[in-house]
């Protein structure tokens, strides 16, 4: 799985992806097909299927990704706010097989935003 993975093949650099911000266990990037002006994703360095696999001692470290990113986000595309989504499972729209949160910026009268794919 780790081999075929894309988000695994982009922290190994075999994919360049503009990285946000990175710490010793994550890293967040613009996301392929953003939703939104600057959606973007906080993805683990190492392969965790979903968040019930990721070890809770990394919960720290999750924080401070998703807390830069949505402040360098915030601040270069000017949004007010910000969701952070986090997909578990197929039935819950996750479609990569890969631990990850998105970071949506958000700003005043941005509509409705749909980014959880059911199938
Ligand atoms: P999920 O539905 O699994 O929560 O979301 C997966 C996200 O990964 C989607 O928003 C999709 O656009 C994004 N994505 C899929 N492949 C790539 C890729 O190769 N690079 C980047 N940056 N994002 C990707
Ligand atoms: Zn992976």
């Amino acid at each position: 799985m780790k081999d075929t993975c894309i988000f695994c093949k982009i922290i190994r650099e075999e994919i360049p992806t503009k990285k946000i911000y990175e710490n010793e266990n994550f890293l967040s990037i613009p996301d392929a097909n953003p939703r939104v002006e600057g959606h973007s994703l906080v993805i683990s360095k190492k392969h965790f299927e979903n968040i019930l696999d990721m070890p809770t001692s990394l919960g720290q470290e999750l924080i401070d990704c998703i807390k830069k990113t949505s402040l360098k986000l915030m601040d270069e595309k000017k949004a007010k706010g910000f969701n952070v989504i986090n997909n578990n499972f197929k039935v819950a729209g996750q479609i990569v097989k890969h631990v990850h949160f998105h970071i949506i910026p958000r700003k005043k009268d941005d509509g409705e935003i749909k980014f959880i794919n059911k199938s």
